[in-house]
């Protein structure tokens, strides 16, 4: 079974950029080579601006690359909330502003000549439940209210039957790592420079001069994009933006892939669309999101989806399954702009299962400020605006969950197992000698050992074992078992630790 997304094959096909290995000045530094930073260094670069983008990894190695590629003006927030916390005025820049960034990422893949299977669907909010038909109506009502083109249907192209729809015309579908793959190739040789394995470490400002270190050398920048997904180090937003995991399957069916998008409205909601690959069709079923770290056995949510997706349609198998991490901001809208303390520092977050739609649109904000333009769009996604009216239950709810997880864990969850106990594949938290350990044994029999402690902001890591990675429930970082980080705004590995495993034949 494939744990890399259906798209990630085409990631080998995106240049490769060197690592840092220099100092360097530049106008901008870009940090995060995901479609917001892709997006960002390219109208940079066609605005004549000089700019370096530094990667961690690779090219397309985020959430970007493990995303299901399917862009909406429909929220994950719903219309309906939005109205109800911030009136018609921001609801209509919302969804304005989301049909425009669709065009934008269209023109922008004819404009640069991309091949990206970008095409236009109809996409299909479903109520499969008669209790969730008033939903669906007030959906239909405010979405209507801000000019959507959106109709109720009972007319929807699925093998199975649903009580109601909402249709949601002119969506689009597109392969996301070809189209960033594409917005890399025009960025070889130009005003952008561009590397890889290039993990950012530090960043200082002092008197407007930001002093950034990575690789062991200092990048010295005036403006710096932290296109991370989520701000590194300690930033106010990681308390207003909550990481979940979203997971995905790709499967092969008896008959036709349905051609269109389609969402339920489950809690935690459900997707399906189809995907053409190699010359073979896949049906692509998502969703069943938790909270980062809140879920033990993560493997049971592809379990879960392949049921889900077994009881619609007539799977012959499932070829490809992964799972990833979003941002789900505090009142359901993304943050975007300066940072709260920095004018020159600018960030793109809180984007939930919308990114590939918000991240564009940052890049088009940000680009817009960094040049001293007006945007029309930055009222409504404003990062250093105050909602607590809006988000005061999340806030709450969220950043408990979070003390709960630092007070929890700093004295529960530990395991008085030995390390010799573990399976190939399995984590926990070990009480070895008085001392709490991450201890987990790769696929091979190997067993690694690692503080629990995240190097973040010091809340204890959870074993999932999904993706085996040691994931932190506060604010997102994720780390491989080796203790090397995986995501997140964590910069730095967790603590290797020395433990004696007695041998299998010596037991
Ligand atoms: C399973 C799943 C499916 C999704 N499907 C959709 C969808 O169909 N449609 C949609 O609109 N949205 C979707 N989303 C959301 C969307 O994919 C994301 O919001 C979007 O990809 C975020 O892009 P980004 O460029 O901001 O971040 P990323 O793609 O995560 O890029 C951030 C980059 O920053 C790099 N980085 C991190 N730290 C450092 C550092 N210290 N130094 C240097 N680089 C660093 C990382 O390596 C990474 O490459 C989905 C999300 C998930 C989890």
């Amino acid at each position: 079974m494939n744990t890399d997304s259906i798209w990630k094959e085409e990631s080998g096909k995106c240049p490769v950029f060197k690592p840092l290995e220099r100092d360097i000045e530049t106008e901008v530094l870009i940090i995060g080579g995901g479609i917001t930073g892709l997006t960002i260094a390219t109208l940079l670069n066609d605005a004549g601006i000089h700019s370096v983008l530094a990667e961690a990894s690779h090219i397309g190695n985020g959430t970007t690359g493990m995303s299901s590629c399917h862009l909406t003006t429909q929220i994950d927030a719903q219309y309906r909330k939005i109205y109800k916390d911030f009136g018609e005025k921001i609801t209509e820049l919302v969804a304005r502003s989301r049909a425009e960034g669709i065009d934008f990422i269209e023109q922008l893949i004819k404009s640069k000549n991309i091949n990206c299977d970008f095409k236009r669907v109809t996409g299909y909010q479903y109520a499969d439940r008669p209790e969730q038909i008033a939903d669906l109506e007030a959906e239909y009502r405010y979405a209507g209210y801000v000019d959507l083109p959106v109709e109720l249907t009972d007319n929807i192209d699925l093998p199975f039957s649903v009580t109601k729809a909402l249709k949601f015309g002119n969506q689009a579908v597109f392969n996301a790592q070809s189209f960033i793959n594409g917005l890399a190739e025009h960025l070889v040789n130009s005003k952008c420079e561009i590397f890889e394995n290039t993990r950012v470490t530090d960043i200082r400002e002092d008197r407007g001069i930001f002093t950034v270190s990575a690789n062991g050398k200092i990048i010295r920048a005036l403006k710096v994009v932290m296109a991370t997904h989520i701000p590194l180090f300690f930033n106010v937003l990681q308390t207003l933006a909550f990481p979940y995991m979203s997971y995905v399957i790709a499967a092969t069916i008896e008959g036709d892939t349905p051609g269109n998008l389609y969402w339920d409205m489950d809690e935690p909601y459900h997707y399906i669309r189809s995907t053409e690959f190699n010359g073979r069709k896949y049906l692509i079923v998502g969703g069943a999101d938790h909270k980062v770290g809140h879920v033990e056995e993560t493997s049971k949510r592809f379990t879960e989806l392949e049921s889900y997706a077994r009881k619609k349609f007539n799977v012959k198998s499932v070829d490809f399954k992964w799972s990833a991490e979003f941002f789900e901001s505090a009142d359901g809208l993304p943050f975007i702009g300066e940072s709260p303390f920095s004018k020159k520092l600018y960030v793109a977050t809180g984007f939930a299962g919308d990114g590939l739609v918000y991240g564009p649109l940052a890049a088009l904000i940000i680009s817009d400020l960094i040049q001293g333009k007006t945007n029309r769009y930055y009222d409504a996604y404003d990062s250093t605006r105050i909602t607590i009216a809006a988000s005061m239950a999340d806030f709450f709810k969220e950043n408990i969950d979070n003390v709960r997880s630092l007070v929890a864990d700093k004295f529960g969850n530990v395991s008085e197992q030995s390390p010799d106990h573990l399976e190939p594949g399995e984590g926990k938290i070990l009480n070895l000698n008085g001392e709490k350990v991450a201890v987990a044994k790769d696929a091979n029999g190997e067993v690694y050992a690692v503080s629990p402690v995240c190097t973040h902001l010091k809340c204890n890591v959870h074993y999932n074992n999904a993706e085996q990675t040691w994931d932190c429930p506060c604010h997102g970082s994720r780390f491989s078992i080796d203790g090397s980080v995986v995501y997140g705004p964590a910069v730095d590995p967790l603590e290797k630790k020395e433990i004696v495993v007695v041998a299998e034949d010596k037991k």
